[in-house]
């Protein structure tokens, strides 16, 4: 019975934007296609082994017919095939997130008319109406009848009874667009020279075959077989388009890297090369072929709710799933690729083949080799190493910091910091090869920017003595370095904290003379400044600054900042404070002069605002702006009446 029925808004939209895409794009349509086609003949595979009764193994196919009078090409499936529901479903509406994170790039590059980015999206289906004024699809599901969808891409679409001689599949049938007099020409996608270089372009490492009747001119010959000159007739031949091999079953010692590269592209839309190919096959216990890569950019959806980690699953040969989240701790969410593995029980369900051991060892010997191969990155390729760490590097950070330092081991020799000294980035083993022969610390600083931290009072006892500090300009930095216990038994010290364990006995008698010395002048600040800092003290840090603040062990500043501006934080009352010290460089004219004032109402008022000028240094603001300016005009008014 034929129904007409509505496309869903969101559908429409993609409907429009796929009509009035422009010509280079349009021939991924048949990209699209044939991954569906594939995908629903997975699917198939999968069943069959789970259910063998109901879903009998078959040979495999997805067929290319073209009629030239018609004006149409079939893409056709023997896989899942779809109820009268399924199609309403599947094809009237778009409930993938890709496809509706693509309407919203491709509205804003609309505005730039700049609709390159379709190619870099799986958009599916829809994109048939790039080249077509009519689609029709016939599908039939095992066990049920076959209908027929169709729609000229408008606001509404068909469904009726139809036949299918298939016992199980879908026929998708794309009626071309009218060829426009100047410029597209869509009839292209009837010759079978364009289609042939399409399927090589795009789908070559489709695992089933991609065959399309062929016509080839043979030249004649005569009754004793030799060829007549000038004499040609045309032979029609079943052919296979694509050449089939997964490029992961191959010996990768034969594969090259630009095979790899486009397998990539093909598979991701991306681009771009991947910054990282790797192509392994592990043999033993558990047993598997691997190809992973880490992109040059973050996908575009990375940071999204919605972005999916995970590779593709296969179990000999069978696909099993697509995003399987198991085999990619979320440090390395960022990889793409796929395992096939001879190791896994195909009789399962995919929840419990989740769960198996087998899969959680497969992880485990992935993670390694992409780590182990992003260290002889960082060893023979600094250049692609650093390229490689401006776009994951924090990831990297975020590993060590979310399994608590467990992961630290390996993952310690992957980070790189900016080195006061060098002004460039160093390793931590960099670090160490440097440290001065007393030195029993690493020492860093962390700040909002890099140019804040390298302003931080702290910064100038140091630099007078040519001691490296590692500076922190990312949030995760200092979080992910205080889950490290040590690293080449050096532990980690924020030269922003309160530590004395670096200075000589010396330093350390002569801050505590000045301590007993001006011990009424400390008290008065640290009264002024209740509730803001915890103690007030001399510091051995600080050479031209007068003063800077540094906290005790716990959390630093930078830490307490960081944990404020998460979202929802100012929900909680009793977040996590550092615990604060005012230093005062006791050498600095300011102080002195400080201390040789009588009253001591005007030394508490100094002190606070010597408290403000040390949070403008480390660079924060400061926290009573009307408090600050009134005790600083006071200040005034009393210096000039002097
Ligand atoms: P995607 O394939 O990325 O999910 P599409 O818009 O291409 O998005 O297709 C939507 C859905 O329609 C698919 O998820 C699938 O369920 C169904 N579908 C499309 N083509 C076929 C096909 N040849 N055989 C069976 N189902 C199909």
């Amino acid at each position: 019975m034929l129904e007409t029925k509505e496309f869903q808004t969101e559908s429409k939209k993609l409907l429009d934007l796929m009509i009035n895409s422009i010509y280079s794009e349009k021939e991924i349509f048949l990209r699209e296609l044939i991954s569906n086609a594939s995908d629903a003949i997975d699917k198939y595979r999968y069943l069959s082994l789970t259910e063998p009764e109901k879903y009998p193994f078959t040979d495999f196919f997805i067929r290319l017919n073209v009629d030239k009078k018609g004006r149409y090409i079939e893409i056709v499936d023997n896989g899942v095939g779809m109820s009268k529901e399924d199609m309403i479903t599947n094809l009237g509406t778009i409930a993938k997130s890709g496809s509706k994170d693509f309407i919203a790039k491709i509205e804003e590059a609309k505005k730039a008319e700049d609709f390159s980015i379709i190619g870099q999206f799986g958009v599916g289906f829809y994109s048939a109406f790039m080249v077509a004024d009519k689609v029709e699809v016939i599908s039939k599901p095992v066990d049920g009848d076959a209908h027929i969808f169709s729609s000229k891409g408008q606001e509404t679409f068909t469904i009726d009874d139809a036949t299918m001689e298939q016992p199980h599949g879908t026929i998708v049938r794309v009626y071309l667009k009218k060829d426009e007099k100047e410029g597209v020409s869509y009839s292209d996608y009837l010759e079978q020279y364009r289609i042939k270089s399409l399927v090589k372009k795009y789908s070559d490492y489709v695992r089933y075959p991609i065959k399309m009747m062929e016509t080839r001119s043979v030249q004649d010959v005569d009754a004793e077989g030799k060829p007549i000159q000038g004499k040609y007739h045309d032979v029609v031949e079943d052919s296979t388009l694509n050449s089939m091999v997964p490029l992961w079953k191959k010996n990768p010692s034969e594969v090259k890297e630009e095979d790899l590269n486009a397998f990539y592209k093909s598979k991701t839309y991306d681009t771009e090369d991947p910054l990282l190919a790797l192509n392994f096959q592990v043999d033993g216990l558990i047993s598997y072929n691997a190809l992973v890569f880490i992109p040059a950019h973050a996908p575009y959806n990375l940071y999204s709710e919605n972005y999916e980690k995970g590779l593709t699953l296969y179990s000999k040969g069978i696909f099993i799933q697509d995003k399987c989240k198991e085999l990619v701790p979320d440090y390395l969410k960022f990889i793409t690729g796929l395992v096939d593995s001879d190791s896994l029980p195909l009789n399962i369900s995919r929840e419990m083949l989740q769960k198996s051991p087998a899969l959680s060892k497969i992880a485990d010997s992935i993670e390694k080799k992409v780590v182990d191969r992003l260290k002889t990155m960082l060893k023979n390729d600094r250049a692609k190493y650093e390229k490689f760490f401006s776009v994951f590097g924090d990831h990297i950070k975020f590993g060590i910091y979310s399994s608590y330092g467990m992961r630290a081991g390996e993952l310690q020799d992957l980070l790189l910091f900016h080195s006061m000294n060098k002004g460039s980035l160093i390793s931590l083993a960099e670090y160490v090869a440097e440290v001065q022969k007393d030195q029993k610390v690493i020492y860093y600083a962390s700040g909002k920017t890099l140019d804040e931290v390298k302003m931080l009072p702290q910064l100038e006892a140091y630099r007078k003595k040519g001691v490296d500090v590692l500076l922190f300009d990312k949030n995760i930095d200092e979080f992910a370095i205080t889950t490290i216990p040590e690293y080449q038994k050096l532990k980690f010290v924020n030269i922003a904290s309160e530590s004395k364990e670096d200075l000589s006995q010396e330093e350390k008698d002569a801050l505590d003379s000045l301590t007993a010395e001006h011990k009424r002048v400390l008290d008065n600040i640290k009264e002024a400044l209740v509730g803001k800092v915890d103690d007030v003290a001399f510091s051995a840090k600080l050479v031209d600054s007068p003063v800077c603040i540094t906290t005790r062990e716990g959390l630093s500043l930078n830490m307490e900042h960081v944990l404020a501006d998460q979202p929802g934080a100012e929900d909680f009352t009793d977040r996590p404070k550092a615990i604060k010290v005012l230093e005062i460089n006791g050498e600095s004219n300011l102080f002195k002069a400080i201390a040789a004032l009588g009253n001591d109402e005007d030394v508490k008022k100094y002190g606070a605002l010597l408290y403000n000028e040390a949070l403008l240094l480390e660079g924060y603001d400061i926290e009573d702006k009307k408090g600050f300016v009134q005790n600083l005009n006071e200040l005034m008014m009393k210096a000039m009446s002097k």
